[in-house]
């Protein structure tokens, strides 16, 4: 018996020593910077979370953004002497977070940063990043994502806030100044004048006291404005006449149509070259400069310097891109509806267009030069209408594609929701505007 409780006392004096140890060697063994240790870094989970909880807001002074869960939004502008670390070094990141970044796949391109780009930098109170991304437009860039101890940089693209804004003018002077004086954007009047510029001439068609409304996007990421987006509606006002723009979208392409969905584009542009003149027209009893005898100008000749761009004046295939006789270098274009156009003494290409090819319209196709027989540089251009030779000046063009059968039901939809929110914006802004009168 004796020597049971002997034995008992040994196993217990055993196990006590082995506690004991565990205790001591535990007590030693922890990390020196506790208050470190304890900073537990968020699970992949939360960050997905907080990073899609962040709350639009007003930034203050300093760009802060402060969120509803603890998380912060900040925006920093690069200035010339920045760099990535400096700029986080400011931003009080622990540098074991900006060593984790420097290290992390792919640093190097995030750390190509330039004045006037801009950090953004998720973090919580701790000043612990959820994430740290560069971009110069707000709308691409580079983004790490702190996970498992690790920085995982990769590209991202993003889809900004959208504002619609609505405007009114009545012209005086021109259209650009009108414009100006009831604050529109000048790049929003210049798409005004491209979007009617093929049934309107705003220098010689339009008289004061015709007027225009409209609206457009402003696009915004965390409450800064990053740009003016596009027209999305206008009217256009010509004394008795109105013209109606509608931003459609059809096969991804965007275009402009009438409340009736015609297209405002014309399916040719007016002229292959900007910045040129008409040299010679089409003429049928042309003495040719080279050759000396009558023979049938069957195109129109722009005056340009050589390398002047050349552009597909519609969208169609490439069917003809070699030398031809007297038109030396020739590009020949097939558009719909058996059009095709002719560009002729060109002195290049453009680079990969090949007999084959697809081009929109504008899209550069070649160079101006004086290749065949030509005096000097210019460009000859033909219009034909199932092979037969059409003035291009006087040609009446059609309209590019309309609204397809399969969308206008949708597209009649879309258009009338439009037309109503440009009317009660009107409204909005006509009663707000008798509010101050009264005042
Ligand atoms: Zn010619």
């Amino acid at each position: 018996m004796l020597s049971f409780f002997k034995e008992i006392r040994i196993y217990l004096g055993i196990i006590f020593f082995l506690i004991g140890s565990l205790i001591a060697l535990m007590y030693f063994s922890l990390p020196k910077g506790l208050e470190e240790f304890s900073l537990s870094l968020p699970a992949d989970e939360e960050i997905k979370y907080e990073r899609e909880t962040i709350k639009l807001g007003q930034q203050d002074a300093n760009g802060v953004i402060k969120t509803d869960n603890k998380k912060v939004y900040k925006q920093i502008k690069v200035k010339s002497q920045d760099n990535l670390i400096k700029i986080l070094r400011n931003e009080n990141i622990p540098d074991r977070f900006i060593q984790a970044l420097v290290r992390a796949k792919g640093s190097e391109r995030m750390a190509r940063i330039k004045e006037g780009d801009f950090v953004e930098i998720v973090h919580d109170f701790l000043m612990n990043p959820a994430s740290i991304s560069v971009t110069s437009n707000f709308m691409d860039g580079y983004e790490a994502i702190f996970k498992n101890g690790l920085f995982k940089i990769s590209k991202f693209s993003r889809i900004l806030d959208k504002e619609e804004i609505y405007h009114s003018a009545t012209i005086e002077d021109s259209l650009f100044m009108s414009g100006k004086k009831s604050n529109i954007p000048e790049s929003i009047i210049m798409d005004l004048a491209y979007i009617f510029g093929w049934d309107i001439d705003f220098i010689y068609d339009i008289r004061s006291g015709d007027s225009f409304e409209l609206i457009y996007e402003q696009l915004y990421w965390k409450g800064n404005k990053v740009r003016n987006g596009d027209i999305i509606s206008a009217n256009f006002y010509r004394g008795e006449n109105k013209f109606s723009a509608v931003r459609y979208f059809q096969d991804g392409k965007k275009d402009y149509f009438s409340q009736e969905g015609n297209n405002l584009k014309k399916a040719f542009l007016r002229s292959p070259v900007e910045f040129s003149y008409v040299s010679s027209k089409y003429n049928l009893n042309r003495k040719h400069p080279i050759l000396n005898t009558i023979r049938a100008h069957t195109g129109v000749d722009y005056a340009a310097t050589t390398g002047t761009p050349v552009r597909a004046t519609g969208e169609g295939t490439v069917i003809f891109r070699a030398n031809k006789g007297g038109y030396g270098r020739l590009i020949e274009i097939r558009h719909f509806n058996e059009y095709t156009t002719r560009y002729a003494h060109l002195s290049g290409y453009a680079k990969g267009l090949q007999v084959g090819s697809k081009v929109d319209q504008g899209d550069i196709i070649g160079y101006v030069g004086k290749s065949g027989l030509a005096t000097g540089p210019h460009l000859h251009y033909e219009f034909r209408v199932n092979g037969m030779h059409t003035d291009p000046l006087r040609v009446k063009f059609p309209n590019a594609k309309p609204i397809e059968s399969e969308n206008k039901e949708d597209f009649r939809n879309f258009a009338l929701a439009l037309d109503l929110k440009m009317n009660t914006l009107k409204k909005k802004l006509f009663s707000s505007n008798e509010e101050k009168i009264e005042e």
